[in-house]
């Protein structure tokens, strides 16, 4: 088991941890149907990118009939 060599300091755990915080998500609205969507991904909700490419909800269907 590794030992430490020197005890850490409340103060310098504190400023190690100072960078550990998370950043909130920045979501986009869909410009299809609304929905909040993350920025430079695909809608999760209607499938649709930058307003013209689409995920078509059959290719679900047609894994379903295959399996
Ligand atoms: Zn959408």
């Amino acid at each position: 088991m590794a030992v430490q060599q020197n005890k850490v300091s409340k103060s310098r755990r504190n400023m190690r941890r100072a960078h550990d915080s998370l950043s909130a998500a920045n979501p986009n609205e869909c410009t299809n149907c609304g929905e909040q969507k993350r920025p430079h991904h695909i809608c999760p909700s209607c499938g649709h990118y930058a307003t013209r490419e689409v995920i078509v909800a059959d290719a679900v269907e047609m894994d379903e009939d295959a399996a």
